[in-house]
């Protein structure tokens, strides 16, 4: 396949869309955030799940990342809070009580555990619940801190029934309820750049209008099963350039149609070309650009970002945990360079 870098003038064009000018830095986001002086990350030693020796998901990557941010310095210890479980009612925005009632007792039958992938064990539910109160509360501070992090998080193939592919229940989506009783009419987007389709949440938000979910995933390896409001689908073992017009060209075509007072991006690690599951042939370098480029696009134009780590199964264990940590401390830079 010939090879088709992003030019100047597309990387130009794409930047022209985000500028502090353009209709998306209007005046309702100004005031809204209070600092930029920190980046708090949300993380819990609850994340982790023991997990049956061979098994595919990298459970340590949690653990790992977190301290790989603060052994690099990107992180302070003070800049990572730890959380608890979320509350059932907070749960309940979202999830059927008969599901969650399932999975607090691990009354999974064998076809729902193979859906899901994870073993159902006593600490399963506390441990997603815990993971969903993280995104929960990234959200509120991001929408004080101009950004925040989950340091997990984005397990968007949970329905509102079900869960599928290590996604118990669905952070984004439960986390987006939770805004809007909080506070009425606010408009979120979120934009989910794993390689996998964001399923889950479309399924649950599908329908409401101060939500739009755009999702750019291989088209062959997760089908557009269930309709987002921009579904955008790459060519198996996509490279890095193509991958990356692709989704600047759809991202900045996504925010010609919706003004997001909040974004919730799942950032997704699976797009490496040495990820067992993604079916992406991205490097180091691409996912930088890409996570500089999403960043950029947003923090400069005053709009809220929370990012979730969303999937990675890498071939080389570390490397799921670097390029979520690249993630953070790429936004950690760019909150630096906006001034104050
Ligand atoms: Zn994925």
């Amino acid at each position: 396949m010939t090879r088709r870098r992003v030019n100047k003038a597309e990387n130009r064009a794409f930047h022209k869309k985000f500028q502090p000018t353009s209709v998306l830095a209007r005046d309702r986001h100004r005031g809204e955030i209070v600092s930029r002086n920190k980046m708090r990350c949300f993380y819990s030693p609850e994340f982790h799940l023991d997990l049956p020796k061979g098994h595919p998901f990298p459970m340590e990557k949690f653990e790992v990342s977190k301290n790989m941010l603060i052994e690099s310095g990107v992180l302070k210890g003070e800049d990572v809070l730890e959380v608890r479980a979320a509350d059932a009612h907070v749960l309940r925005r979202v999830h059927d009580a008969d599901y969650l009632s399932k999975i607090y007792n691990g009354h999974l039958d064998l076809k729902e555990q193979i859906q899901l992938g994870l073993p159902v064990t006593p600490k399963l539910y506390s441990r997603s619940a815990t993971e969903v109160e993280a995104t929960r509360q990234a959200c509120y501070a991001a929408l004080q801190d101009g950004v925040a992090a989950v340091l997990a998080g984005g397990t968007h193939s949970a329905f509102k029934n079900h869960g599928e592919n290590y996604s118990v229940f669905n952070d984004i989506a439960v986390a987006i309820r939770d805004l809007q009783v909080q506070r009425p009419g606010i408009k979120i987007m979120v934009v989910d750049t794993d390689a996998h389709q964001g399923d889950g949440t479309n399924n649950i938000l599908h329908d409401d209008p101060n939500v739009f979910t755009y999702s750019i995933h291989v088209g062959r390896n997760s089908p557009s099963s269930s309709d987002g409001s921009m579904d955008v689908e790459t060519v198996r073992y996509v490279e890095g350039d193509m991958y990356l017009k692709q989704l600047f060209t759809t991202l900045a075509a996504a925010l010609d149609v919706f003004s997001p007072d909040l974004v919730l991006w799942v950032a997704g690690a699976d797009n490496h070309r040495n990820d067992r599951l993604g079916l992406m042939r991205l490097d180091l370098k691409d996912f930088i650009r890409r996570d500089e480029v999403i960043l950029r696009a947003f923090m400069r134009n005053n709009i809220p970002v929370a990012i979730l780590y969303g999937g990675g199964y890498n071939r080389q264990q570390e490397y799921t945990a670097k390029i979520h940590r690249n993630t953070v401390a790429t936004a950690v830079k760019i909150s630096k360079e906006i001034p104050r």
